[in-house]
């Protein structure tokens, strides 16, 4: 209604009403009192919130503004003298009764709710207020849209606990489903699962095709993935081509809930399997899968993922392509090696590592060259025997600092041992390990070595192992012919153990096998270890080899290795493995005699 309209309308009633000397007195006042109740009514029209007011009793809508009309979707007049519970969401109504039980004047309360309308899902911040207007109870309620503020919460949200690219649970999502999953089967006494899936090989795709095949391919295995799970579980994405499933409720006992998750492992393992079309080029993948079943225990979730991730790692370890539980004696194991390779690490930059060496005697006896073989010198445990951590070394690159510390050490020690005590022995062996001689560098490291402790080349021999041999034959031997032409000379250490044949005593440059000891042990009463030992012995005298026998520790096994033509010995009999200076006193006496 036009306020001139108005005007006019109330002009009529006062005409109506009586006498002119009333019409004359009140007329301009209530033409100011109506003039001004507009601008306030325009006033409240331009608030973009939602403003009400609502008669307590019978809870009709008394005032609104024009707000509340475009939100509501309905005119003023259907709305003013309506009940307002036709309108309003219930949680808005049942705060008004609480409200109105407290009765206390001015008290209010916020409420946010969604509205629907023709657009969609309005969030709405409701303020309810209780008041009284001349001794009579109303509530005013004010209204605000949030759904801005609401959806950027929501994409926030979105942004921190959810993985853009498969739209998955993100790492921190999931580790709080984990928390609640271990709650869940802490109170319900049934078992859970965790999954650690990772593709293998996925590296290689995203090098040699681009990273937009890779985020195609993570795309398609989380399809996969989750077309095999149930309702209750979650499938997160919580590292670059690291998937995990969280299973709740796998079972109420050990050996149904082993079964039920092998089988949902295995259907995943099988789905990732199959091929793949990314973006019109054809791809096949597979996944190593590592599983710990949760129960009741006290668990963390950190836990958790470790025993999850070592179990992955072991898949990995075994081939990959396959699914692998968790082993606590697997932990125990990987927890060993962990502190081993940081004491290993510190050992070495502390020079805790020695050098022993042990004789290499011929038939009469006379040591013709020693073996050089480290120990630790470890400052709690005492003397550590190589093979309690040459492993270690070995599978964590650690191999390479003490191998070439080991040859720095061993020639030094042979050319003082040269000078002071010369012609006392023919040569010195030393070890090389796989990892070491595998160096593109190898050879000229050797060499400096020797130029920088001033050593001939023919005091050296190396000893090789025959899995070196077999991995990389070709290149092993022009190795062995770069070092022999410089002077050093080969040994086959463990001779028997491995892949030993003919085929590469033929092939390859060598000098020497070494018999392993676990034959010489039992050589007397062991007729298949004697009959191995014979055919080595006759071997290397066919190739024109020198033979030497390990771990000769008695008379018997001297006698029998003599009588079939084994001249070169090493072994407790003749001497154990010794520190230097124990070597010179025998070098000595050698030469008082
Ligand atoms: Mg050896």
């Amino acid at each position: 209604m036009e306020p001139f309209d108005q005007e006019e309308d109330i002009r009529q009633k006062i005409i109506g009403l009586g006498e002119s000397s009333v019409r004359k007195s009140y007329y301009p006042q209530l033409q100011d009192r109506i003039l001004e109740l507009e601008r306030f009514h325009a006033l409240l029209d331009r608030s973009r919130e939602l403003i009400v007011l609502v008669e307590a009793k019978n809870r009709t809508i008394v005032d609104l503004n024009a707000t509340v009309c475009s939100i509501f979707e309905a005119s003023r007049e259907s709305l003013v003298g309506s009940d307002i519970s036709q309108w309003l969401p219930f949680e808005v109504m049942d705060k008004m009764r609480a409200l109105e039980n407290h009765r206390e004047k001015d008290a209010r309360s916020i409420i946010e709710t969604t509205m629907n309308n023709s657009e969609g899902n309005v969030f709405i911040e409701f303020v309810l207020e209780y008041v009284l207007f001349n001794h009579e109870p109303y509530f005013v309620i004010f209204g605000k849209d949030i759904s801005e503020r609401k959806w950027a919460e929501s994409k926030i949200h979105t942004l921190a606990f959810y993985d853009t690219l498969t739209h998955l649970p993100n790492r921190q999502l999931f580790h709080e489903r984990l928390m609640h999953a271990i709650v869940i089967t802490q109170r319900e006494h049934s078992y859970g699962a965790l999954l650690m899936i990772d593709l293998d090989n996925f590296k290689a795709l995203n090098d040699t095709k681009g990273h937009h095949l890779g985020d195609e391919l993570l795309k398609q295995v989380s399809d996969r993935i989750s077309s095999v799970l149930k309702e209750n579980d979650t499938l997160g994405r919580i590292g670059g081509d690291e998937f995990a499933v969280l299973m709740e409720n796998v079972g109420d006992d050990e050996p149904s809930a082993l079964l039920a998750t092998q089988n949902c492992a295995l259907r995943i393992k099988h789905l990732i399997n199959q091929p793949y079309m990314l973006l019109g080029y054809e791809h096949t993948c597979s996944s190593s899968i590592g599983i710990v079943l949760f129960h009741g225990e006290c668990h963390n979730k950190e836990t958790l993922f470790k025993q999850a991730d070592i179990a992955m790692y072991q898949a990995k370890h075994l081939g990959r392509n396959r699914i692998c539980f968790y082993d606590p004696a697997m932990q125990a194991n990987i927890e060993h090696k962990m502190t081993m390779e940081a004491e290993l690490r510190r050992a070495i930059s502390k020079e805790e590592m020695t050098l022993f060496y042990q004789p290499q005697v011929n038939l009469e006896g006379k040591i013709i060259g020693v073996e050089a073989l480290v120990r630790w010198n470890h400052p709690q445990k005492g003397l550590i025997p190589p093979n309690a951590f040459i492993p270690v070394a070995e599978e964590t690159g650690l191999i390479i600092p003490l191998g070439n510390w080991i040859m720095h050490q061993a020639c030094t020690q042979m050319a003082a041992w040269m000078q002071q005590y010369p012609k006392s022995l023919k040569h010195l062996s030393i070890n090389v390990s796989v990892k070491q001689f595998q160096e593109s560098n190898f050879c000229d490291s050797v060499i400096d070595v020797l130029k920088q402790s001033n050593l001939l080349a023919s005091y050296v021999r190396l000893e090789l192992t025959e899995s070196l041999i077999v991995e990389n034959m070709r290149e092993t031997i022009s190795k062995i012919e770069a070092l022999r032409a410089v002077g050093l000379s080969f040994a086959l250490d463990d001779f028997g153990t491995g892949y030993s044949s003919l085929a590469y005593l033929k092939r390859l440059p060598l000098d020497e096998i070494k018999i392993d000891q676990s034959f010489v042990r039992d050589i007397y009463n062991d007729n298949n270890d004697a009959m191995i030992v014979k055919t080595i012995i006759e071997m290397a005298n066919n190739f024109d080899l020198d033979v030497i026998a390990e771990g000769v520790e008695n008379k018997e096994q001297f006698a029998f290795l003599e009588e079939n033509g084994c001249h070169l010995f090493q072994g407790y009999l003749f001497g154990k493995p010794m520190p230097a200076e124990e070597l010179e006193r025998l070098f000595l006496q050698y030469k008082a005699v």
